[in-house]
């Protein structure tokens, strides 16, 4: 099956439009978040880890929080995660650079231990800004931890998957996180019929369905 083991590229799917005013809003927030210092991971990060991508962005990624690499880079999803990550969007037709991608946690918790309820109340109002200005159509939301943070439920994985879960204005897509499947390499074809399921709304909701 093309894209099971996240091999194949997919032809890639259209950039969206770039914007100028979004792209402002985002680098303003950017220096602000910078000098953040409102949870305990201020002082234990490297870096704060923003997020990159299309400002304008249809599918905006989200994890749970930076690891190692990414306290040390400043940027998401690098190292392994990472570069799993970009084959598995690529296997869908999305570049990186397409796709807005981010954590729920700007700062990395010491060793990697799972996000805090305060710190994660200090952070989300930077998640939810960036969501306003990127305001993408699709959001994926990697892993277990992440989706229960972002809706606010302790759901299996399994039963969060395979479907369309409304939240605010917005249509979610839960996966496995990256790391997972360097653990569990089985669980890649799950992980390939999700995103061929989002893949297919994607091109729904943004009329590229109509397009071809
Ligand atoms: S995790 Fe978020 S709230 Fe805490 S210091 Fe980093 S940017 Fe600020």
């Amino acid at each position: 099956m093309q894209g099971l083991l996240f091999g194949n590229d997919a032809e890639c799917l259209p950039v969206p439009a770039p914007s100028e005013s979004s792209a402002k809003a985002l680098a303003k927030l950017l220096e602000s978040a910078k000098e953040c210092c409102q949870c305990r991971l201020a002082e234990t990060r490297l870096h704060v880890v923003f997020g990159e991508g299309a400002p304008c962005a249809d599918l905006v990624v989200i994890g749970e929080a930076p690891g190692a690499d990414e306290d040390a880079s400043g940027r998401p999803f690098v190292g392994r995660s990472g570069q799993l990550l970009d084959k598995i969007l690529s296997a869908a037709g999305f570049q990186r650079e397409a796709v807005f991608i981010c954590n729920i946690l700007k700062c990395r918790p010491p060793g990697n231990r799972n996000p805090l309820a305060d710190e994660i109340d200090c952070c989300i109002p930077l998640l939810h800004r960036q969501l306003q200005i990127v305001n993408p159509k699709i959001i994926l939301v990697l892993g277990k931890v992440a989706a229960n943070t972002l809706f606010a439920n302790t759901l299996s994985l399994g039963s969060m998957r395979g479907k369309v879960t409304k939240w605010k204005a917005y249509d979610c897509f839960i996966t496995y996180h990256p790391a997972a499947l360097l653990r569990n390499p089985h669980w890649k074809h799950g992980c390939w019929e999700d995103m061929q399921r989002m893949t297919a709304h994607y091109k729904e909701v943004t009329g590229q369905n109509n397009a071809r």
